[in-house]
């Protein structure tokens, strides 16, 4: 292939995956849109400069306007998440759950995590962050039926085991962790408590969760791109008044994990910010309305929806069971649903043990749909989407041509200063 047109392709490329999104229902639940503003401060000259540092204490010349963005970043980051001290550099959540168990725990150190088979993140387990930080893991007993920590076990394998760091917060997160008396028994032993909010932190930040930082967490770190509605990245928040902890959080990043911190996404997290102020309360308790809506909506239509006795979830997700554990019928759901317009992820379930072909269920994902002005109704009429593409024998093609005319209404992304093009 010629040089040029390789990069022909890629734009076209580029172009139809803006197109397909456009097009369909995307349910990634980690996933989000940039607002106009946030997409003008990412799409800027910023994408090429370096300011290593912090503002006013930089290595290079030039980044006096960066010092603005940043400064003004950071003290918006202390008022959202309501806490002494941010950094907003690190450039995803698992840099800064990397950064985090730098400042927290050392080679040889227990730590205590929710396992991945139970919902926990990559970065929890060995073959991730915590693998690379050479620590020794151990996962947290687990309660089926609540989708949680089995409190009563995971309490006494904490006295038990009194592992230096005790680790909240997973990627398959219905209802809030059970925090205040975990973090008490981790204190009395001894243990810093780290709580990764990665996929919740826009409900955190909008009063609809948990408040990590107030229920014992030292330490709370995060994706800005997930339920946050802002460009990829991530935040290292504490609440500690320590000046000294403060160094060590800033370091962990820089110069622990970040040289480059991709400054075009930290100006357009602190633009993500400022309309998280204005509008994150209302945003965070529409998703979670919606949420709990298409938990609803799919239990009517007769799909098992995990939870019902404890209303289906209180966060952005929900989770459905497709089929028997390991019978990859959440695999095949999802490329059916994909051919009809339904962006989704097949997940393990309980009993579930095969992460590539065996996943039984999906992980259902309201953020984004919520950000183009999907309300109840529109649940209700996914729900129904779900039922013609998952227990009919209509055709693909009928289905996907009225999902995209139903989406063709959904184009305007809000919750932001300057409301505009989703998908520009
Ligand atoms: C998504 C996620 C992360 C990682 O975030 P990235 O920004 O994708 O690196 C970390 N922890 C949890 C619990 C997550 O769900």
């Amino acid at each position: 292939m010629e040089p040029r047109d390789a990069a022909a392709d890629i734009l076209r490329a580029v172009e139809d995956s803006g197109n397909h999104y456009r097009d369909s229902i995307p349910m990634i639940a980690s996933e989000n849109i940039l607002s106009p503003l946030v997409r003008k401060a990412c799409n800027s000259d910023l994408h090429g400069r370096y300011a290593e540092g912090l503002p006013g204490k930089r290595y290079y010349q030039g980044c006096d306007d960066f010092d603005t963005i940043e400064e003004i970043g950071i003290k918006s980051a202390m008022r959202v998440f309501n806490c002494n001290f941010a950094n907003i550099q690190s450039t995803s959540g698992t840099v800064s759950n990397i950064g985090a168990l730098k400042s927290l725990a050392k080679p040889g150190d227990k730590i205590t995590a929710v396992s991945t088979a139970d919902g926990g993140h990559i970065s929890h387990a060995r073959m991730g962050a915590v693998g690379v930080r050479g620590l020794n893991l151990i996962t947290y007993p687990w309660n089926e039926e609540r989708m949680e920590p089995d409190i009563d076990a995971s309490l006494s394998m904490i006295r038990e085991n009194e592992p230096n760091l005790v680790l909240f917060g997973q990627s398959v997160f219905l209802f809030p962790t059970p925090l205040e008396e975990l973090a008490d028994a981790a204190h009395e032993c001894g243990s810093k408590v780290m709580y990764d909010g990665a996929h919740v932190m826009g409900l955190i930040a909008g009063g609809m969760f948990q408040d990590p930082l107030r229920e014992g967490a030292d330490v709370l770190t995060g994706s800005s791109h997930k339920t946050f509605p802002g460009p990829q990245g991530g935040f290292l928040l504490s609440n500690s008044d320590d000046p000294s902890f403060h160094k060590r959080l800033n370091n962990s990043i820089f110069p622990g994990v970040c040289s480059s911190y991709h400054l075009h996404h930290v100006a357009g997290k602190a633009v993500a910010l400022a309309e998280f102020e204005q509008f994150g309360s209302d945003y965070a308790s529409d998703i979670v309305r919606n949420a709990k809506a298409l938990g609803e909506a799919l239990s009517s239509e007769g799909f098992d929806v995990l939870a019902e006795e404890r209303g289906f979830t209180e966060s952005h997700q929900v989770l459905t069971r497709h089929g028997a554990p390991d019978s990859g019928a959440g695999m095949m759901a999802a490329d059916r649903l994909e051919k009809c317009g339904i962006i989704t992820n097949m997940n393990m379930l309980p009993g579930d043990t095969k992460a590539m072909s065996g996943p039984s269920g999906l992980r259902l994902g309201v953020p984004e749909l919520t950000r183009v002005g999907m309300g109840v109704q529109e649940m209700t009429e996914i729900a129904r989407y779900f039922s013609r593409a998952l227990k009919s024998e209509e055709n693909h093609s009928s289905i996907k041509s009225d999902i995209s005319e139903f989406k063709s209404e959904f184009q305007t992304v809000s919750y932001c200063f300057e409301p505009g093009p989703a998908y520009p």
